[in-house]
């Protein structure tokens, strides 16, 4: 089965010059989303986690199921103003601005083993952002898993130059 063929490649989307690699079209295919969830948690046979940790919004469709397969609790990584309780936030650069993304600070205790989950890193803003807000929350990253990644704009490079192992499921030229 080829799940790159299961993602859809919409041209100038939101922008003129970025191609946006759309996944619901691979959620929508039973084979590759289960095939999809699979292969995240090939890596991590073996390695005792105890939460998964998802980035709004396409982490959660794709973290819920992985954190269900293992066994292990999930934390919703959110925008800014949409969790209820008490939070810790994290500000990290857009290519313009900004942005904010925050968790519940209860939602690690300290030393637990977390595996990150998105469905993209391009140039791993988002994703370090993560990191940083689940470590200073105490929790242990081990490592993070993306359906896709972009290379070229050197994101799970960097992740890894922060000692996270990272998996990926396959990659596209261009940004
Ligand atoms: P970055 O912080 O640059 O690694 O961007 C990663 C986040 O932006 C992920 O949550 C992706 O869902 C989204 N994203 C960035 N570039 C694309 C793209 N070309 N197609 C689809 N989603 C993207």
């Amino acid at each position: 089965m080829d799940l790159k063929a299961a993602v859809r490649t919409i041209p100038d989307y939101p922008k003129p010059g970025i191609m946006f690699r759309d996944i619901t079209t691979l959620l929508a295919d039973a084979r590759a989303f289960r095939r999809a969830v699979d292969e995240l948690l090939q890596p991590m046979a073996g390695m005792k986690l105890d939460k998964v940790a998802g980035i709004e919004a396409r982490g959660f469709i794709l973290g819920g199921a992985v954190a269900h397969q293992l066994g292990a609790g999930f934390i919703p990584l959110r925008k800014k103003g949409k969790l209820p309780h008490k939070t810790r936030a994290v500000e990290y650069a857009l290519e313009y601005g900004t942005d904010s993304m925050e968790m519940h600070m209860d939602a690690v205790v300290e030393g637990e083993r977390v595996f990150l989950v998105d469905d993209l890193i391009a140039t791993g803003g988002t994703a370090l952002a993560a990191v940083d807000l689940l470590r200073g929350a105490g929790a242990n990253v081990c490592a993070a898993g993306f359906v896709i990644d972009l290379p070229e704009l050197g994101g799970a490079q960097k992740l890894r130059d922060a000692g996270i192992p990272v998996s990926v499921l396959m990659a596209f030229e261009g940004h």
